[in-house]
């Protein structure tokens, strides 16, 4: 029996929601496979918990992850907890303490759901977002406040170190894709250091992956590229910023954020990794029982190939695949469906498969 230890924050809104159906799979996955079992640990680390204790990870917290195998994360933000505070409280320590450095978030367009664009069914990219440094270091601050004279920086630092390892990242995950194409996003145009350094690394790199083949795109030009021409698109590689706000257009043109996982990777894996769905805490439809699990499903996936249950993976992905293809859809996708539904029907369909 191959064991693996899994780390399950639920934390906000919908996140405790998704994360339940998501575990709800995998026990039906395991049952049905005979041969993995996963170790749950729930950790109850979220806003409600920072409110009550004054902090989202409790002393050693960070300690206490890096035993486990993998991390699956619902989501973070609160009505009662500015989202700077939430988000620094509790996803980007993980992220960054175990310097994930490679969050990857692929975005297709299901069987059975239809994008938004005309002709959009063709989307299948994979987003490769360097989420260590850049603009979300950390850096800046705040001076003269109140005053006319009043400032605000906000730092971007990118090191030749953690811009090479993210594009050697990309160029290797573009070599194993059919297409192995691989198109850098930057804004070098009007930002003359760090982004033109990207684009210099990037030119250099991509000496040693002579199979994949390259283009560049400005993030501007890219929003109205992924619009207009989606196919000419394969996998992307962009900065922390960039990458968050390319990859939610991404989520929206591939039929709703209730789709799109993503995985925060540590790819030498000294550290866990962690997997979660795209989307936040979603306040609007939280406690309703209508919230998509399917990001949370397809994340699922992505941390069973982590975990090398590529077979495990596998299956659930075509069960995935099977219920969006029948129309077991909940109401982001324009259906009736419950998230109990959708959990329910994937369930099934596992059971049910050789
Ligand atoms: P964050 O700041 O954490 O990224 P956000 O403010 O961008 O969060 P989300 O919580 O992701 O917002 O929600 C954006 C919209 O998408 C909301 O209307 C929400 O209801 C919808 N949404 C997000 N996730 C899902 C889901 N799993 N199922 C259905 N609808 C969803
Ligand atoms: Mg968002």
């Amino acid at each position: 029996m191959r064991v693996h230890k899994i780390a399950a924050i639920g934390a906000d809104g919908i996140g405790p929601e998704v994360i339940a159906a998501g575990l709800e799979v995998l026990e039906a996955l395991s049952t049905k496979d005979g041969n993995f079992k996963l170790e749950i640990e729930h950790f109850p680390w979220s806003s409600e918990y920072y409110l009550k204790n004054g902090y989202y990870i409790p002393e050693g917290g960070l300690e206490t992850l890096k035993k486990f195998d993998a991390i699956f994360f619902g989501a973070v933000g609160s009505q009662q907890v500015p989202d700077h505070v939430s988000l620094w409280g509790l996803r980007l320590p993980i992220a960054q303490g175990f310097d994930q450095y490679a969050n990857v978030r692929p975005a297709r367009v299901l069987p059975g759901v239809k994008s938004p664009l005309a002709g959009g069914e063709d989307i299948d990219w994979v987003i490769v977002r360097e989420n260590s440094e850049g603009e979300y270091s950390g850096n800046g601050g705040r001076a003269h406040r109140g005053l006319p004279i009043e400032v605000g920086t906000e730092v971007a630092i990118f090191t030749r170190a953690g811009v090479e390892r993210i594009h050697r990242f990309a160029f290797r995950l573009a070599q194993k894709r059919p297409a192995k194409h691989l198109t850098l996003v930057t804004k070098s145009n009007a930002q003359r250091f760090g982004m033109v350094m990207w684009d210099e690394i990037f030119a250099e790199v991509a000496k040693d992956y002579p199979d994949v083949t390259t283009d560049r795109e400005l993030v501007d030009a890219m929003t109205t590229r992924m619009v207009l021409k989606p196919k000419t698109l394969d996998v992307v590689v962009a900065t922390n910023l960039h990458a968050d706000i390319l990859s939610d257009l991404a989520a929206a043109l591939s039929g709703s954020l209730g789709i799109a996982p993503t995985a925060n990777l540590n790819p030498e894996r000294q550290f866990p990794s962690m997997f979660e769905p795209i989307h936040g805490s979603a306040f609007d439809i939280t406690g309703k029982g209508v919230a998509n699990p399917i990001a949370t499903f397809w994340t699922a996936v992505m941390m069973l190939e982590h975990l090398g249950e590529f077979e495990p993976a596998k299956k659930l992905m075509k069960a995935i695949e099977a219920v969006t293809a029948n129309k077991v859809h909940t109401p982001d996708l324009g259906g009736k469906a419950s998230t109990a539904d959708v959990t329910k029907a994937v369930c099934e369909y596992i059971a049910a498969s050789e």
